[in-house]
């Protein structure tokens, strides 16, 4: 698959699922905005494994949950490349709690910035996109968006927000060519599931039918996927990838 010359946005590209599919857009011949929010080194890493993989890219410093950021940053990223052709939103966060313990501090954040994060990027990419008739909005919601779970009100309100926000999207840029989708992954090993003990990852490999944890770069070929011309006539969709936790 390619994409040659076609510039992309990828949020969160510093790290895990974001630096896999940042790589593998490089390798399909994107331009790669790579977005990180305070690991500036780790960004910079994203941008050079791109460069080995034979394509191109720059480090883009901005919070995806603060609107007038996100307007900003993507100003000037049209200034400096011409275009924006895809965006990934990719950036998100977990402040894990039971509800009756969880801060209004742990709801805010964690909606702030995988929902709302979504709509600012978004908002400030369909005007570019419109212009060419061609744009590709690729969304990374959850599993837990899905089956819901417990410690994860806000998480999972906000993956699940992410879908219907997704298919309104993608009903009304349809006809200017723009498609919007979800990939939904399941345990992916990143540092968001590092941090989960061992008890809890062994009961999680016990439902996961394929019997492993997936791998960041099995997400990232969903999204190549749903970036490249063959998946022109799919909009308003979920992949799922997770090994069929769920199904
Ligand atoms: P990581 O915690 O490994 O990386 C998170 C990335 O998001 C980093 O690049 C981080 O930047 C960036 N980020 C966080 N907050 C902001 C912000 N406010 N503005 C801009 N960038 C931000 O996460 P994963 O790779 O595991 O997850 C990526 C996406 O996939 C998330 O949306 C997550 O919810 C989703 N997902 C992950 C699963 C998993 O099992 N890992 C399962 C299902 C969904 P920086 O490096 O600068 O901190």
């Amino acid at each position: 698959m390619t994409d040659q010359g076609k510039i992309a946005v990828v949020t969160g590209g510093s790290r895990g699922i974001g630096r896999a599919i940042s790589v593998r857009l490089g390798s399909m011949g994107c331009f790669v905005w790579v977005n990180y929010v305070s690991r500036a080194e780790a960004a910079q890493e994203t941008v050079d494994l791109i460069k080995e993989a034979g394509g191109q890219g720059q480090v883009v410093q901005f919070d995806v949950a603060d609107f007038d950021q996100v307007q900003v940053a993507f100003k000037s990223i049209v200034a400096e490349s011409g275009s924006i052709d895809i965006l990934i939103n990719n950036a998100g966060i977990t402040r894990d709690g039971l509800v009756a313990r969880m801060k209004e501090k742990d709801w805010d954040a964690v909606v702030d910035t995988n929902l709302k994060g979504v709509f600012s990027c978004a908002k400030a990419a369909v005007r570019p996109m419109m212009k060419n008739r061609w744009g590709r909005i690729v969304n990374i919601s959850s599993i837990v968006g899905f089956s819901g779970n417990g410690g994860q009100v806000n998480y999972a309100a906000a993956k699940a927000g992410m879908v219907g926000l997704s298919k309104s999207l993608a009903r009304e840029f349809a006809s200017r060519k723009i498609t919007v989708n979800c990939v939904a992954p399941g345990y992916i090993v990143t540092e968001m599931t590092e941090e989960l003990d061992e008890a809890v990852k062994e009961r999680m490999l016990a439902e996961i039918p394929l019997g492993a944890l997936g791998e960041a770069d099995d997400v990232a070929a969903a999204v190549a996927y749903l970036v490249s011309d063959h998946a022109g006539y799919v909009t308003g969709q979920t992949i799922h990838v997770n090994g069929g936790m769920y199904m």
